[in-house]
This record gives structure tokens, sequence and C-alpha cells, in this order.
């Protein structure tokens, strides 16, 4: 037989098939090791074959069978296939996103334990050996166990009844369990009428895609789960998708409450071997559910009855390596491939989606009210610049003082949040609020200490550093951002008495981080949690009835077209941490800027109104979902070879540029705004696009730049174009 072998090099020159002859038994989707060159190297089998069309004699054999069992199913090799074609980069580095990478570097092994049993007969062990005698009692009486623990408690006797014969032994597969502490039941609560509504809809919907845009609170979990609880009733399995960073606990406590070991978690947090064994649990069919970030769209599931994807505005679902896939697009191929439904969940659908959704291509669900009306938390817009003029230099403003106490004084909780994403260096006016703005694309410009100069990612125009306020000739116009440690300090300083945990970069490391610090506030260990957009996704805290939000716009001036979109979904996400139990809830939201429409719109609950607003800006500035950014980035340490590059890729992209120019808004070259990031020189031919039509040649250009020494990619619409 001959095996049709991809090597598991991420290099061009070898991104092609290899035959090898292999024995009989050999399937698709199996890893093998292969002689390569002058070494051997590890492969993945994509077919197997009678014959091949090279000479006998050139033909080397395959070394070693690495799997029992395909590592990959046929979906996903043809998931596979069509990944690479989309976005043409070597098969092996698609291949790779498919298996845990602990088992391509073959670190980590599968464990094992022995398990004894009593075959013998009691009556044939001679009195004397009273030992003997216990041991088979204590068998006969457990049925079995394990032989280590067995050994330590019964010493020689277990040998002794070894070497009679009464004694069976077997080797068995141990899995890790990350999550043995879990809470590991809970009861399953009747569904309100709205959500038995969206089962109904989404199951019986002729469409592929249902997004579900419930606020917080609305019960949209409990859907979830059923949908995924009948998946399992009709045998079939389960993807459930959730945010990086909101890889939340709970979440896993309520699946695994419900579900029990048929879930498995996928997840970075995880050790490489426990890694290994949730993986290998789904693999073999014991495990049923697979739950985790992006990655985790490529679990190795057969038979999928339900793709979840929750909080799906979420920005980790893009990735941010080679290949850059698209959580939701692959979620889609695969949804489609198993004729399943995909079902995409959030409180702050992102534009793009909510318009999908509007114009018809998915199933619109919409959940405007929390479970049991309970109401939506009221929220007071601060303005901070009057803080300021009033000489109060704190990070709290007397409104959220007065509401601090009266919330400590109850015996609440409270949550203060830092909009510590997209704090960039952003040029504000402390007395008036005025932002430096780009002429052309309306995005905030970016402070470049190494010219001392304002830039704007979108368009590459430069401007002159400021001075004092364009607006209000004030020379407080350098914003610095408060840290988390600070807010810390100063509530020690005001509450002596209050307990207080701060959750951030710092205080989570570690696989567990997360969870200490949430089951402590859960446990009202702390009277006030401070943390950055962490506390934000997904947690639910019964007895937090005031949120403050410190710097709500900070995130507004990220040089991004987006950071409207983020900041009202970041907003709104807070917001929606305040009173999920019996007591009303209560939100402050400090600002420099009270009136501006987003705050505004997040601040009565109004994602219509948001969304009428932006979907009008977008178009009237050709942003997504009406045209496409699109980045080839050029990378190399060595200036001349990236400049020697970029004109290669500028020069074929100007070719595309000529035939197709109507489908171009925007076609330029130039530095990165970022010119250099870990002694990288970095260049970049930046387009805008009216459709996806010139991706495919935009992709092989980029691919047949990369050489060894420059890295060439592109980005289609980058979250960040630093
Ligand atoms: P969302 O995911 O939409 O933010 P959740 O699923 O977290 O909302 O539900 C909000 C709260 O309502 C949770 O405390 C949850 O336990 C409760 N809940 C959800 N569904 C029901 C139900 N059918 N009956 C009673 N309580 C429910
Ligand atoms: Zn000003
Ligand atoms: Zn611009």
């Amino acid at each position: 037989m001959i095996a049709e072998v991809i090597v598991d090099i991420a290099h061009s020159e070898v991104d092609r098939i290899f035959d090898y002859v292999c024995d009989e038994g050999v399937l698709p989707g199996m890893r093998v090791t292969v002689p390569f060159g002058r070494s051997v190297t590890t492969g993945f089998v994509m077919r197997v074959k009678e014959e091949s069309s090279l000479p006998p004699e050139k033909l080397k054999k395959v070394y070693r069978v690495l799997d029992d069992v395909p590592a990959l199913n046929s979906e996903c090799l043809a998931l596979a296939d069509k990944l690479t074609r989309r976005y043409r980069c070597p098969k092996a580095l698609v291949l790779r996103l498919f298996l845990p990478a602990e088992m391509r570097t073959g670190k980590v092994s599968e464990r094992y334990k022995t398990v004894v049993s009593f075959t013998g007969d009691i009556d044939f062990i001679p009195p004397r050996a009273r030992r003997q005698r216990e041991l088979a009692a204590f068998l006969l009486e457990n049925g079995e166990a394990d032989s280590g623990p067995l050994r330590e408690a019964f010493g020689g006797a277990v040998k002794a009844l070894e070497e009679r014969g009464m004694l069976h032994l077997e080797r068995r597969r141990v899995f890790r369990d990350p999550y043995e502490n879990l809470q590991k039941s809970a009861p399953v609560r009747p569904l309100t009428p709205a959500q038995e509504g969206a089962v109904e809809t989404i199951e019986h919907t002729s469409k592929t895609v249902t997004l579900i845009h419930g606020v917080t609170g609305s019960g949209k979990t409990e859907i979830y789960l059923t949908l995924i609880a009948h998946a399992l009733e009709e045998g079939r399995s389960a993807i459930f998708l959730v945010p990086e960073i909101s890889l939340t606990p709970q979440m896993f406590s309520q699946l695994r409450a419900r579900f029990g070991a048929n879930c498995a978690i996928l997840h970075s947090g995880l050790s490489a071997g426990e890694r290994f064994d949730e993986w290998e649990r789904l693999r073999s069919g014991d495990a049923k559910i697979a739950i985790g970030a992006r990655s985790a769209v490529f679990a190795p599931l057969e038979n999928i009855g339900v793709i979840v994807i929750d909080e799906e505005h979420d920005g980790s679902y893009s990735s941010e390596s080679t290949p850059r896939y698209n959580t939701f697009d692959v979620a889609l191929l695969r949804a489609k491939h198993n004729g399943c439904k995909l079902v995409l969940g959030s409180a702050t659908p992102s534009i793009e989606t909510y318009r999908r959704a509007k114009e018809g291509e998915f199933e619109l669900i919409t959940l405007p009210e929390r479970i049991n009306r309970r109401p939506m938390p009221e929220v007071q817009l601060v303005d901070m610049r009057r803080e300021v003029k009033r000489g109060n230099p704190s990070p709290f403003s007397a409104v959220l003082k007065e509401k601090l106490e009266a919330c400590l004084a109850r015996g609440d909780q409270a949550i203060l949040f830092l909009n510590r994403r997209g704090y960039s260096q952003t040029v504000i006016c402390r007395d008036c609020g005025y932002v430096a703005k780009c002429e052309h694309c309306d995005v905030s410009l970016t402070y470049h200490s190494e010219e001392n100069c304002l830039k704007c990612h979108y368009c590459g125009t430069k401007y002159h550093m400021l001075s004092a306020c364009p607006q209000c000739g004030s020379v407080h116009i350098n914003y610095v951002g408060t840290g988390t440690q600070r807010v810390e300090r100063e509530l020690k300083k005001l509450y002596p008495s209050a307990r207080i945990l701060r959750m951030d970069n710092d205080t989570t490391s570690g696989k567990e981080g997360h969870l200490k610090i949430l089951q402590r506030f859960t446990a009202r260990e702390a009277d006030i949690l401070v943390g950055t957009q962490m506390v934000a996704k997904g947690h639910d805290f019964p007895f937090v009835t005031l949120v403050g939000i410190l710097d709500a716009d900070m995130s507004l001036h990220f040089p991004d077209y987006r950071s409207g979109e983020r900041t009202f979904q970041l907003v709104t996400q807070v917001a929606g941490r305040s009173g999920r139990a019996e007591n009303r809830g209560e939100v402050v939201l400090q600002t420099y800027d009270p009136d501006n429409y987003i705050l505004r719109y997040a601040a009565s609950y109004d994602y219509e109104g948001f969304y009428a607003h932006e979907i009008g800006m977008r178009q009237a500035m050709a942003f997504p979902p009406f045209a496409r950014i699109v980045r080839v980035m050029v990378t190399s340490e060595d200036d001349k070879l990236a400049l020697a590059a970029l004109k290669q890729v500028y020069t074929a992209l100007q070719r595309v540029y000529a035939e197709e120019a109507e489908k171009f808004l925007f076609f330029n070259k130039m530095h990165a705004p970022v010119k250099r990031i870990q002694n990288k020189f970095r260049y970049q031919v930046l387009m805008r696009l009216t459709d996806g039509e010139p991706l495919p040649r935009i992709y092989d250009i980029a691919a047949e730049a990369n050489s060894k020494d420059v890295l060439v990619y592109v980005e289609e619409n980058p979250g960040n174009l630093s």
C-alpha cells in the first residue's frame, strides 16, 4: 500500500504530498514517522492508495505508525483542505490546528494505572497466611483496587497472592481531570416561555445560523444547555465555544454539573497532560461535548449536533497567528458538513453579525428581558471634567464614593472596572475631553514618541504633536491612565475595613488564578472586586449591587474603527454584572465625554439605537461591513530583505490593483505604524476593498514572497493596526 503523506514541516518548499510504502491497516488521518532527507520526521497520512506513480526503487517506507485510530477524522481532513485553500498557507500549519500541541512535541504520554481484582478461592489460602487472607477478603468486598495503594497497605501479600495465580491485574488508561473540584450536579430548571420559544425556533428554522440577541441575564445559557442536551439525546455531539478570557470556571461548572464527564475542556490554562487527555476523550467518543476557546472549534468530534458560540462579538474569536482564521467561518463549515445548527449568542452582537441577521441571512431571536423580569440596573453618567475642576484628583467621583459607602453599609458587594483594553497613547484633554482624530478616517490618532508625532493607523497620515488643546487651549492634554494597583491603594485609604480583591494580568497567573479570585468573591470573602475587562464577562455574582466604571471612554480612543462598538460592548457587559439576583443594581459610569452617543446608548441599554447610528457611520466612512480592510505585513530582522520583499509584494499587488481598480477604495504601501517590534522591521501594504474577490490573489502574492528570513502574511479586518 502507498500512503500519501504531508510532512509536519511548515515550509512552502515541502508543502506537497510525498508517497511512502506502508502496511495494510494504515488509514487517512493517522500520524506516521517517515524518513525525510537525511532525517526522520512526523507526517500525516492524507490518503491511502494501491500504487504510486513513482518507480518502486524511489519509494521509501513509513517507519512507524503513531496512532491506532486516526487522529483526524474524515471531516477534519476535508476541513483542512478547505482552510488551506482559503488561507493559502502550508498544509502542515492547518493540520496542527486539529491536534493538541503536546501531541506533536511528544512531551506527554498517556497515564496508566494497574487495577487488581481477586479471582481465586479464599479457602485455598492457608490460614497462617493471615495477610493474604485479609487482602483476598478486602478485594472480594471491594471488587477491585488500584495496585499502588494496595501494595502500600498489604505489602508482600500482593506479590504472594499474585504468585498463587489468584490475582487478575489489568492496566487501564487514566484520564487526568482538570476540574475535579467543581460542583458535581445541578437542578434542571424548567424553561421560561421565552427560552422554550427560542429552542423551538432554532430547532425548526431552515437557516443554519441563529443569533440570540439577549440582554445580560436573559437566560441564554439555559438555552444553550437545552440544545446540547437535545443533541446528546439524538446520539450526537456538541461544541460550545466561549471567549478566551471568559473561560469562566462558572460556565464550566454549570456544564459539568449538567453533563458530567461528557464534557471535555480544551484550554490553554490546563497542563499539557490534562489537555492531551481531554482531547483524547473527545476523539475516542468518551466525551461528547467540547468546551473551550476558539481552538476548540477544531475538536475531534463526529456527528456534531449543535455548535454554540457564546459572546460571539468577542475579539478572541479571530486567530492572530497563521492561519489567521475566523472562528465563525470554521464553525459554519463544520455546521454545514454535519447538517447541524450554529447558534451565536450575545447581549451586544458585533455590527457585522447583527446586520447579517437583520438582512435575513441568519435567524434572529431577541430576548429583551431578564429572567423573572428583573429590571436592568440603572446607569448614572458622571462628568469627570467637573471632578477635575472641583479639585478632586482621585479616580472616584463624589457620586461613586457615596454609592460605594451605601453599598458597603448594606453589606452588598461592588465591582470597580478599569477600562484597560485599548489604553493606548492617545491625546485627550482632561479639561474639555477633546480627543485628536484623523481628518480623513475619524479614528483616534496614536502618539509615537520616537518621532514625537501623531499617526493615523488607517491611512498613515502624520500630524504634529499638540502642545495645547485646539478646543479649549488647556495644556493638560496628556492622559495617563490609572492602574488597578493605584485604585486598590486609594480604596484601602478610603475604606480601611473593606476587603478588596484585585483581578488583572498580575493576579491571575496560573491555571486557577481566575478560578480562585472568582470563587473567593462569590463566597463573599471580599466586598470590592477591582479589575480590568476580565471582570466584565459572563460571571454571575448574586450579591453585587453596584458597579463602578472608572474610565468608560478610554476604549473609545483606541485607534480602531471598532472602538465605538467595543466600548458599547464593554460598558453593557460590565453593567450587566450588577443586580443579578433579587436586589436592584446600580451602575456609575465615569467619563470625560458625557455627551458621547455610544455611552448614552449604552447607559439606556439601547442596542438598536446604537446599531442604527453606528451602521450609518460605517457606511459613510466605508468601514466594514461595507468594506474589507486588508493588510499585507512584511517583517524581517533584516531591513534590506524586508524592503526587497515589500517591493516584490507591492509590484505584484499593483497589478491586481490595476486590473480590479473598482474593488479598491484605498491602496498604499508604507512603514507599519510601529516600525520595529521585537527586532523585526515592519512594512505593510494597506488596502480597503469593496469585497473579498481579490483576496485569493492577495494571499497567493503573500505566500510567494515568504522566505526563510522574511515573514509575509495577510490580515483581514485586523483588530489592531499598529
Ligand atoms: P445570560 O447568559 O443571558 O446572561 P444566564 O443564563 O446567566 O443569562 O441567566 C441569568 C440568571 O437567570 C441566572 O442566574 C440563571 O440561573 C437564571 N435562570 C436562567 N434560566 C432560568 C429558568 N428557566 N428558571 C429560573 N432561573 C433561570
Ligand atoms: Zn480642551
Ligand atoms: Zn486617517
